[in-house]
């Protein structure tokens, strides 16, 4: 395969800094031209030293009159600037963005605008603007998203070599997280520190603690529907402790297919980097038979709110998986800043739904709006239910 240069969003976090391992493997597959980290300076100038062919940067202005005398020869951008401008002056033919939240929505959309590979790990941007990347995604048939998601990856990798008619439904697999031995009545006192404690993946503070709310995985269903087209109902969830099988498929005939591996990004990363092709990695082999028993229960979806919001958001469509985003990006942030109890998150992000006006097919300006007013809105409903 042809050298790629390659844009790397989000350099500093959880996938950002799985990414890196991967191009530090393959120097003669990816060029990194440049990268985003927001505000984490020592981590950047380790990143601009292992790479000295990152050319262009973006950083919180902060970070960038830190760096800038070092490097004279690097490029910097940050929020003065705007990502965008940023963007256009990266020289990249593979963006891999890894930011987390709405900020990542607008490079998702530049990227297939400009006719470029994507390795998107950033799920808000499909949950956001699903609809939007699907019909840019129809008039830029040489853009290519390739998801970077480990459930999505799975499903990927179990559709290959099957036709789509043969298929029946999708089975998203879920730890269930940290609390998913406590009653509801449980979550009422559980910690910041015993959010954070995943049980089988080490990853960014916002996606773990959407991990133990299972809005994660709620998110989830609706970036299987916009990947794989399939309707909600045909996208279930399984509570699978171990996390080693990372998806399945349930064909016509009654059988199923599934992904199983080790619980280590790198491998999902990459896939999608490698264009949807199986390649060496760093990652030790996971030993089947040192494993034992592997555990399957039903979900209670009673249990976990959140699921059923992002079902509903799902088929409302129009602006509401934005506000249902936004809500969450908010609740998620106050419950790690102490301003919110664990077990608040859903009803604070329902209440926000219920309160809104869907606008059907939301152009990019829209959906800023949408999440600007709802964000605003959560923040408020937070303070009053004090
Ligand atoms: P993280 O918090 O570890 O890293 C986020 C990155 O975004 C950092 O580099 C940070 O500097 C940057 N960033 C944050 N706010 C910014 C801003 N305002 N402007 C510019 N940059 C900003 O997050 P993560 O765990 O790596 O997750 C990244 C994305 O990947 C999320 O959408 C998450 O849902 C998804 N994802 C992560 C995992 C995982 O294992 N970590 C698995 C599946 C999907
Ligand atoms: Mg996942």
């Amino acid at each position: 395969m042809m050298k790629r240069k390659v844009l790397l969003l989000g350099a500093t976090g959880s996938i950002g800094k799985q990414s890196l391992d991967i191009f530090k493997k393959y120097v003669d597959s990816f060029e990194l031209t440049s990268c985003s980290g927001f505000n984490n300076k020592e981590a950047l100038k380790e990143i601009l030293h292992t790479f000295p062919s990152i050319g262009t940067v973006y950083c919180s202005f902060e970070v960038l009159s830190y760096l800038k005398n070092d490097y004279p020869k690097v490029q910097f951008y940050s929020e003065k600037d705007g990502l965008e401008s940023f963007l256009n002056h990266c020289d990249f033919d593979l963006m891999v963005n890894a930011l987390v939240g709405f900020i990542g929505l607008k490079p998702t959309l530049y990227a297939i605008e400009h006719d470029k590979e994507l390795a998107l790990a950033n799920k808000e941007s499909i949950v956001v603007g699903g609809e939007l990347i699907n019909s840019l995604l129809l008039k830029h048939p040489s853009a290519h998203l390739y998801p970077i998601d480990s459930e999505h990856v799975a499903i990927t990798k179990c559709f290959m070599g099957r036709k789509k008619e043969d298929v029946e439904s999708l089975i998203l697999t879920a730890s269930g997280g940290p609390f998913r031995d406590l009653t509801r009545d449980e979550l009422k006192n559980v910690t910041l520190q015993e959010a954070l404690k995943h049980p089988s993946w080490s990853m960014g503070a916002k996606i773990t603690i959407d991990s133990a709310t299972m809005v994660n995985k709620g998110f989830e269903i609706i970036e299987a529907h916009y990947l794989f087209n399939f309707p909600e109902d045909k996208i279930k969830v399984l509570l699978h402790d171990e996390s080693y099988i990372h998806s399945l498929i349930e064909m016509k005939d009654g059988s199923f297919v599934a992904d199983i591996g080790p619980h280590d990004m790198r491998i999902p990363i990459s896939f999608a980097l490698f264009n949807l092709n199986y390649e060496r990695t760093p990652v030790p082999r996971l030993a089947l038979d040192t494993i034992g028993s592997l555990h399957f229960r039903k979900l209670d979806e009673a249990r976990y709110p959140a699921l059923n919001l992002a079902r509903f958001a799902l088929k409302e469509k129009g602006s509401l998986p934005c506000v249902l985003n936004a809500a969450n990006e908010a609740a998620n942030l106050a419950f790690r800043e102490n301003k919110l109890p664990f077990n608040k998150i859903e009803e604070v992000i329902e209440n926000v739904m219920n309160s809104h006006r869907i606008i059907d097919h939301p152009t990019y300006e829209d959906l800023c709006y949408v999440h600007k007013i709802s964000l605003e809105a959560t923040q408020e409903y937070i303070k009053g239910a004090k």
